[in-house]
């Protein structure tokens, strides 16, 4: 290793030693970029989605997804509530939906197919503010970084923006490689971590969580016709319903007492 090298890796390690964060599960994560570095990044690459696809404008259609994105928001800690959540409906027949830093939400119409009723279209949107919450796109880039991989993400750690050369790798690790043709699936840890931050925002909501079970086979079977977006970044439907089925029954007794206190209806179509 040459004088630089090691220089440089002495810096990494104290860069490390210093960005270790938990997780809302309690997990050590090493973070290296900063919540405003994520937050613009997220920015920038749901304005450049927004500008290339086709964006849906029904009216009741958005009504519908911004009410139930509006009743997980409502019971998220602080100081995630409070913030100016974005949600836009793109006409696709993509199954899939993402979060983004910055508070950017984004479902496809193909997965309104998929979703048979609010409480299924919840546990999507909830695991997708999961992935957001817990810093799963910083965490990914960290470890690109640190594992020497991420050349392109350490010259953005350098120099705070994105570069055209980055923008896909980014949108990889932030969730929705999918939609730039670059695929990084979440790990198994990240899944089962945003399934079941999803389901506390679900039943604190008055959503059912035990739905998200649901929601997954209807996924898997949707995976026969043809490969959903979405499974192809979030693999394991069988082992994740296991999970989904074992953690869902503690949450019940929350989900009735938050349905029964509701003081609006479920959203509908
Ligand atoms: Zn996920």
């Amino acid at each position: 290793m040459g004088r630089w090298k090691l220089i440089a890796a002495a810096l990494l390690s104290v860069l490390m030693l210093s960005a270790c964060t938990q997780s809302p599960t309690g997990r050590n994560q090493l973070m290296l970029f900063s919540s405003g570095q994520l937050a613009s990044l997220g920015d920038t690459s749901y304005a450049q989605l927004k500008q290339q696809q086709k964006v849906n404008t029904d009216p009741k259609l958005n009504a519908y997804v911004q009410c139930i994105t509006d009743d997980l928001i409502a019971v998220l800690p602080a100081p995630w509530r409070d913030k100016e959540w974005e949600v836009t409906v793109f006409a696709s027949e993509e199954i899939n939906a993402f979060a983004l830093p910055g508070e950017n939400i984004g479902v496809y119409t193909g997965l309104l197919q998929v979703t048979e009723n609010a409480h299924q279209l919840a546990a999507v949107i909830g695991h997708e503010i999961g992935h957001v919450i817990a810093d799963h796109g910083n965490e990914r880039m960290s470890n690109e970084v640190a594992v020497g991989l991420g050349l392109q993400l350490g010259a953005i750690l350098a120099a705070d923006r994105m570069d055209s050369n980055s923008t896909a790798l980014v949108m990889a690790a932030l969730g929705v490689g999918a939609q730039v043709g670059v695929l990084l699936p979440y790990s198994r840890i990240h899944e089962s971590e945003s399934d079941q931050l999803g389901m506390d925002y679900m039943a604190a909501a008055g959503y059912n969580p035990a739905e998200a079970a649901n929601l997954w086979r209807n996924m898997a079977r949707a995976a026969g016709s043809s490969t959903p977006e979405f499974l192809s970044t979030h693999p394991s439907p069988q082992s994740r319903i296991a999970a989904i089925e074992a953690y869902a029954p503690r949450l019940q007794s929350q989900y009735q007492q938050a349905l029964a206190g509701r003081r609006t209806p479920l959203c509908s179509l």
